[in-house]
């Protein structure tokens, strides 16, 4: 018989129970808007936001529903409009064009390379040819490109670069944190994401006016000295009456959630990477599959993990998907022409008006495997579930 593994790729750790008291005390109070407050109180928001200021190194942050919502606010914030064209690599998940697309801006998609980072000649080309003055450069899956490249391609042509943190909150280039690197970041605190509250989302700069723009599109309405880590008035009074509001406050009860796991997120970064690197170091022995080539600055979240299934190519991978799958090991595949579940592949991103051809992209993403790492994974659940995928690649390259 051949082995199963049986646990859920999906499966969270649970709520701290010092969140959920919190959260309990909260739901008490009665008091779950972030604006109200009994005189002299600080809310949970405007304290998550002093704290993850401090934590990220960042002057000034927002709280925000989701990661999607801060993408948006930063855009808008930076001075995306109508038809501004924004660079952005081709490689991330549907969020990234999506916020791209509602504030009504024109996404350039930039080529990715082999290692699964932005293609920096395809990146100053297009940066050339297309005139753009944004880049919203995705860590996607947490594969950080050469950071010191990538801001002297954006200094050489004057573009505000936007970084989606998604993947690589608690992450680093060269000792500096994933977000310290552009003029404004974005994370997310959705389910699946380094910390859990359900939904949510942070923003990040020290961008003192785009800061105050950020806080009033978020839906302050004048209420913004409610927050942490904002600015002074007089940088207020000049932006407040031109930043529509846009609704998208985080809530008390999820900023509870976010400020109890704040703490252990160095902790779990440690532990994210002793279980990637138990998969890392089975699947590198694999025939046939090829892992990413990592870059020494590169201190990345090993929070899932990525690799080629060179030996199989594309037209044997949905096989090699289905046999992982019913040993219970979840591979998601980014080569697959249909959409599914949270992969896409930029071709699929209809809505677009432009959709260029990036043969480098899609010959990348023909047979990047991708696999979840829960930390409710032991080492030696990460240690089967390697040797499961290693076997089933094996099998199916010598059928
Ligand atoms: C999850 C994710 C987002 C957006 O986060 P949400 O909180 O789900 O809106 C943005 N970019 C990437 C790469 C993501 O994986």
């Amino acid at each position: 018989m051949a082995r199963t593994f049986d646990k859920s790729f999906t499966q969270q750790e649970p709520i701290l129970e010092a969140a959920i008291e919190r959260a309990a005390e909260i739901m008490k109070s009665g008091r779950l808007h972030r604006y109200n407050v009994v005189p002299g109180e600080t809310s949970e928001a405007a304290q998550l936001e002093e704290e993850y200021a401090t934590w990220q190194g960042a002057q000034f942050c927002l709280a925000t529903t989701s990661g999607g919502q801060a993408l948006q606010i930063a855009l808008r914030a930076a001075g995306v409009t109508v038809g501004t064209k924004v660079l952005a690599n081709a490689y991330t998940l549907a969020p990234v064009p999506g916020a791209i697309h509602a504030v009504g801006a024109e996404p350039v998609l930039v080529e990715i390379d082999a290692n699964w980072h932005t293609d920096l000649d395809d990146l100053r080309a297009k940066a050339a040819t297309s005139g753009a003055r944004f880049f919203m450069l995705s860590h996607m899956r947490g594969h950080i490109a050469d950071m010191a490249a990538i801001v002297s391609i954006c200094d050489e042509f004057d573009i505000s670069l936007i970084e989606d943190c998604a993947h690589t909150m608690g992450a680093r280039w060269n000792g500096i944190r994933s977000g310290n690197f552009g003029r404004v970041a974005c994370f997310s605190t959705q389910t699946y994401k380094h910390i859990n509250s359900g939904e949510g989302g942070l923003l990040t700069t020290n961008d003192a006016e785009l800061a105050s723009r950020a806080v009033v599109i978020s839906g302050s309405y004048m209420n913004y000295a409610g927050h942490g880590a904002i600015p002074a008035e007089d940088v207020f009074q000049q932006t407040r009456l031109e930043s529509p509001n846009c609704s998208a406050r985080l809530d008390n009860l999820r900023a509870a959630l976010i400020r109890a796991q704040l703490p252990l997120l160095e902790d779990n970064v440690r532990r994210w990477n002793e279980r990637y690197f138990v998969l890392q170091s089975v699947l590198s022995k694999v025939a046939g599959l090829r892992l990413p080539e990592r870059h020494q600055h590169e201190g990345f979240v090993g929070s899932s993990i990525q690799f080629q299934a060179i030996g199989l190519g594309a037209q044997r991978i949905p096989k090699f998907v289905d046999a992982c799958g019913s040993r219970g090991v979840d591979i998601k595949w980014f080569g697959a022409d249909e959409p599914h579940a949270f992969t896409s592949r930029f071709d699929s991103w209809a809505y677009l008006n432009d959709i260029p051809e990036l043969p480098s992209t899609k010959q990348t993403l023909a047979t990047t495997c991708d696999l979840r790492v829960p930390l409710t994974f032991s080492t030696a659940d990460c240690r089967l579930v390697a040797e499961i995928v290693g076997e089933e690649a094996t099998r199916l390259s010598n059928s």
